[in-house]
């Protein structure tokens, strides 16, 4: 027979257990996407992503399962390991080609074009993250929580030009050319691109990800 003081006592901390874990809780909200997960099941089938010496296979990415990937990777870089991506990013497979493309059709000539150079690094600020959208509570879940997103906030070449997005955007003539070519270009490979024209809080890097938008997952947004 267990004391009455000692039981109230443990009813006191199971209480208190489950009100700090409800208060470290995810606070967002999640809309139910089984068709991003369809996505990422067809991409690990189709073989179209390898295990490289730059991209690996990560077990799980921790956090409120509501959050993360099927299979995730860490992406370390692109185009046959030619540009570096630092730190590493934290993606699910469909986003790898995506950026790919994007480093290769897209960067690099425009980095040719204003620069006469090749890109060597992207400067990456954020992937995955388990968060509602902007940070805001009470939202809904980012695209980073499903490691189907991608924040660039500098791009370096070659010759050892940087180009940041927070300078850049609004600096020199080359600078805009670039990184207009940059933002633009991301359009056609990714379904949101949002930059410093967007709002504030995009004032120092490009958002890119994959979400699905629309009836039929066409919809995209580029701001
Ligand atoms: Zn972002």
């Amino acid at each position: 027979m267990v004391p009455i003081r000692v039981r109230v006592l443990l009813s006191l901390l199971l209480g208190l257990a489950l009100l700090s874990a409800c208060s470290v809780g995810p606070n967002f909200i999640v809309k139910d996407e089984p068709r991003l997960t369809d996505e990422e099941r067809a991409c690990l089938a189709s073989d179209t992503v390898h295990e490289t010496g730059f991209i690996h296979t990560r077990a799980a990415l921790g956090g409120p399962s509501v959050c993360g990937a099927v299979q995730p990777f860490v992406m370390s870089a692109a185009d046959h390991g030619r540009v570096l991506l630092k730190p590493a990013a934290l993606l699910r497979c469909p986003m790898i080609p995506q950026v790919d493309r994007w480093v290769v059709n897209v960067i690099e000539p425009a980095a040719r074009r204003s620069y006469g150079a090749s890109l060597a690094e992207i400067t990456v600020l954020g992937s995955y993250a388990c968060r509602p959208i902007n940070n805001v509570s009470g939202g809904y879940l980012s695209e980073h929580g499903r490691a189907n997103a991608l924040d660039i906030s500098a791009f370096t070449l070659t010759d050892g030009t940087r180009i940041t997005v927070k300078r850049g955007w609004h600096g020199d003539a080359r600078q805009r050319a670039f990184l207009h070519a940059v933002h633009d270009g991301a359009c056609a490979q990714f379904s949101t691109v949002l930059g410093p024209d967007y709002n504030a809080l995009h004032h120092d890097h490009f958002h890119v990800d994959l979400a699905y938008r629309g009836p039929n997952g066409l919809r995209t947004v580029c701001k």
